[in-house]
């Protein structure tokens, strides 16, 4: 039997022993470990983990070279001669490599060719994977072709990362250690993925098949993923479950007293077209988790937890934005129920099948006296967690937005005869507006750099579409159709930025001699976290040995519809795939769902009813 180490030991040990004691984690590179070991103690051995991680990202580009090269190629030349290290041997045995037919091993051959001949270091994955119990071979040679399109740069830092989950889940062997719940949580959002709309299985490929995720309000996979919630909910111990007139799927664990005051949480079970499978979802399990855990053991609060898993967050088959969330802070619009899908079935249609109450809508509307308010934890969707290899982060707002349409007028004319200086070019119009949209949301973002001195991300500025209708290759562009989404931390950011973008277009339109009209299509106000809810998870994510990360949400989620109402504070987790999201790509680790887990449960018993 294998003899576990212990952090104790690690804390405590003379400093030879104690990185004799992590050997391996780091290929032939234990200098990192051991320069990790001067920040001891650890609290925990996440924060071993993140001390070996800053160790390693100060040690410079040319030791980080030097240990990507210090790996085996994937089913390379050293697993055929069996001189692989102890723990890779381990890892691509598991991962079914060491059992190639001839062919899967000529094209893995021919990947690790073309790989170094383009990086000029070998490719590496964690092939043991975000549960760590190993990615299949079909998942490995699809990552393997799709990370060799990646720039040199980023396949590099992909590479960094991978070796710090390898050495994430190598630290967690030498333990001993599990992330039980993290790994019960994951399996958990397995399961709900089996439910979609469209991705019929693919017998030939049940794991590529399986990737592919669409849930649409109230869609036959999206009444079964209510169901399954419903009866996870009641396995896990909630006192009351139910599912409510919109399709929220509702559960209370109740306080040790009556009359107690309310916290709600919770996220969206509904996905994008071809999503991933921890967008909403993991705002739901994790609290579930802690439910059970607090039922197992007899615990209850000082005030009800109620788990809401809320039906509509995307507006993908109706264009009805944040209709669950919505209906709780009474802002359930009944114009809805008149829209019709792409097949021509009425919001109201789709309710009566599913067997809702439409006339019970009005009673959803929460009295927000009785709340304590609205904690959130959700998936990045972003990539600045993963990028500085960091587990949770503390979000500080949900961005303000607005959106607009617009058109630019100006006149088609022959290509060929049109003097340049004479033009009324409509479409080079909308691009020195992107262009300036790109230019002046970077100097706002210089002027509130951090303390640093690094830029912000405070506002972010897009022109997505941008379309010239019937143009022709010889034509120059009369109109130009295109889109504005401003999104800033704060509304008064927002409204300046909005502002000088909408100044600028009057001034190069009026400077090109062309019209432009302008529609705002979509406002919403910035929903700065509550400061004590906040700190709840500041102290609950520093509680784990963790950096604690703040950071805005450039996403709109659920807890922005609840801030109408009641103070409200979120919690990210990291992605994987540089923090990838409304894409089959999203990932996340049992570890970091574990981490998550946690911090829930602390803030639950640090919480005052
Ligand atoms: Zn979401």
């Amino acid at each position: 039997m294998t003899q576990h180490i212990t952090l104790n030991q690690i804390n405590t040990l003379p400093h030879a022993q104690a990185t004799a004691l992590l050997t391996g984690l780091y290929e032939h590179s234990d200098w990192v470990a051991a320069q990790a070991l001067d920040e001891r103690p650890f609290a925990s051995a996440a924060a071993l983990k993140h001390a070996m991680v800053q160790a390693f990202d100060h040690a410079g580009r040319e030791a980080q070279l030097a240990l990507v090269r210090a790996h085996p190629e994937l089913a390379g030349k050293a697993m055929v001669s069996q001189s692989l290290t102890a723990e890779s041997t381990n890892e691509q045995t598991k991962a079914g490599l060491t059992n190639c037919t001839p062919e899967e091993f000529a094209h893995i051959q021919q990947l690790n060719a073309s790989y170094n001949a383009k990086f000029g270091f070998p490719f590496i994955l964690a092939v043991r994977g975000p549960r760590g119990s190993g990615l299949n071979k079909q998942h490995i040679i699809s990552t393997f072709e799709r990370r060799l399109h990646n720039h040199p740069d980023y396949e590099l830092a992909e590479c960094l990362r991978n070796i710090h989950r390898i050495v994430e889940i190598r630290l967690n062997d030498k333990l001993g250690y599990q992330p039980e719940l993290g790994h019960e949580v994951w399996d958990w959002h397995e399961w709900l993925a089996q439910f979609s709309d469209v991705g019929v299985v693919n017998p030939k490929a049940p794991h590529a098949a399986r990737e592919e995720l669409t849930v649409t309000y109230l869609t036959d996979a999206h009444l079964k993923c209510a169901h399954t919630i419903e009866l996870g909910m009641k396995a896990c111990g909630f006192d009351e479950v139910r599912i409510d007139a919109v399709g929220n799927v509702v559960g209370v664990y109740k306080a040790n007293t009556p009359h107690a005051k309310t916290l709600m949480t919770g996220s969206h079970y509904d996905t994008v077209r071809n999503g991933g499978k921890y967008d909403g979802r993991l705002g739901i399990f994790v609290p579930m988790a802690c439910v059970r855990e607090l039922a197992r053991a007899g615990q209850r609060l000082p005030f009800n937890l109620e788990v809401v898993a809320f039906a509509e967050e995307e507006g993908q088959r109706y264009k009805a934005t944040f209709l669950g969330s919505g209906a709780l802070v009474g802002d359930f619009k009944t114009e809805w129920l008149d829209q019709q899908d792409a097949e021509g079935i009425t919001m109201r249609q789709a309710m009566k099948d599913a067997s809702l109450n439409l006339r019970d809508i009005p009673k959803l509307t929460r009295n927000a006296a009785e709340y304590l308010g609205f904690v959130e934890v959700h998936i990045e969707q972003g990539p600045v967690l993963n990028e500085l290899d960091i587990p949770l982060g503390v979000v500080t707002s949900i961005n303000g937005s607005v959106r607009f349409v617009g058109e630019v007028l100006g006149m088609s004319s022959h290509a060929g005869t049109t003097p340049m200086d004479r033009r009324r070019d409509a479409a080079t119009a909308v691009a020195e507006l992107a262009l300036f949209v790109e230019k002046r949301a970077a100097e706002l973002n210089a002027v509130s750099a951090d303390k640093a001195g690094k830029p912000a991300s405070a506002c972010v500025g897009t022109v997505g579409m941008l379309t010239v209708p019937n143009g022709s290759i010889n034509v120059v562009p009369g109109r130009c159709q295109f889109s504005l989404d401003l999104r800033a931390t704060t509304d008064a950011l927002r409204d300046s930025l909005m502002h000088d973008v909408v100044n600028e277009l009057q001034a190069i339109c009026e400077h090109r001699g062309l019209h432009y009209t302008l529609e705002e299509t979509m406002r919403a106000n910035a929903a700065p976290s509550d400061a004590k809810l906040q700190a709840l998870w500041e102290q609950a994510v520093k509680s784990l040995g963790v950096p604690v990360l703040h950071l805005p949400s450039g996403a709109g989620h659920d807890a922005m519809k609840l801030h109408e109402v009641m103070p409200q504070a979120m919690l990210f987790v990291r992605g994987q795939n540089a923090g990838i999201s409304h894409n089959p790509l999203e990932s996340t680790t049992s570890d970091d769902m574990q981490l998550a887990i946690d911090a829930f449960m602390h803030l639950l018993h640090n919480m005052h009813a």
